[in-house]
């Protein structure tokens, strides 16, 4: 024999109180069922390419950084330049470059780098007082590496080249956010 209780439950997907036959329904109806099915697999399918996305974009900021050598396009994301301003630079030898054919020119995150390095405008005004060096107003050393895509080297050397001053603070060494973006704002005009 088939229960007779009638209990009153909230539909799972239009909200609304209905009388389910068993404790175990969720829906008040076939239609609301099938609905929110369709709604779980629409946004599972969106969150997985979200996921894959993230991936992607992480791996290939990973593999950029690793790597010695760059395509033209790869260093031009680095440089925040267009393909073409790097072909001119190569071609007006102000950037190193390597032709290993017609189509192949490929570029050393070393002399990307340098190139970075010797364009930076020397003549920035920066605030030599080491006293107003907070964490609120100052990048750690790792932080600034990721947000301007420079080698620790390359920074280290702006750092001296400008006599930015920095500061250590607990583990970290601090420069100021005012500094760094004054003279790597520079570098993009
Ligand atoms: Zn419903």
């Amino acid at each position: 024999m088939s229960s007779n209780i009638i209990v009153k439950r909230i539909c799972n997907y239009c909200k609304n109180v209905f009388d389910a036959k068993t404790i175990k329904t969720k829906y008040c109806s076939h239609t609301c069922n099938r609905k929110d099915y369709k709604l779980n697999q629409k946004l599972q399918k969106i969150e997985r390419s979200d996921t894959e996305t993230k991936l992607k974009v992480s791996e290939s900021v990973v593999d950029v950084n690793s790597r010695d050598f760059l395509t033209v396009k790869e260093a031009s994301t680095l440089l925040r330049m267009s393909s073409k301003t790097v072909y001119r630079l190569i071609e007006q030898k102000e950037l190193n470059a390597f032709n290993f054919s017609v189509r192949k020119t490929l570029i050393r995150r070393k002399d990307i780098d340098s190139y970075f390095e010797s364009n930076l405008i020397s003549n920035d005004y920066v605030n030599p007082n080491r006293e107003n060096i907070t964490p609120d107003n100052s990048y750690t050393i790792n932080e600034a590496v990721t947000i301007f895509n420079i080698s620790n080297g390359a920074l280290y050397n702006i750092i001296k080249k400008h006599n930015i001053p920095k500061k250590t603070h607990g583990k970290h060494t601090l420069v100021r956010k005012e500094d760094l973006n004054k003279i790597f704002n520079t570098q993009y005009e």
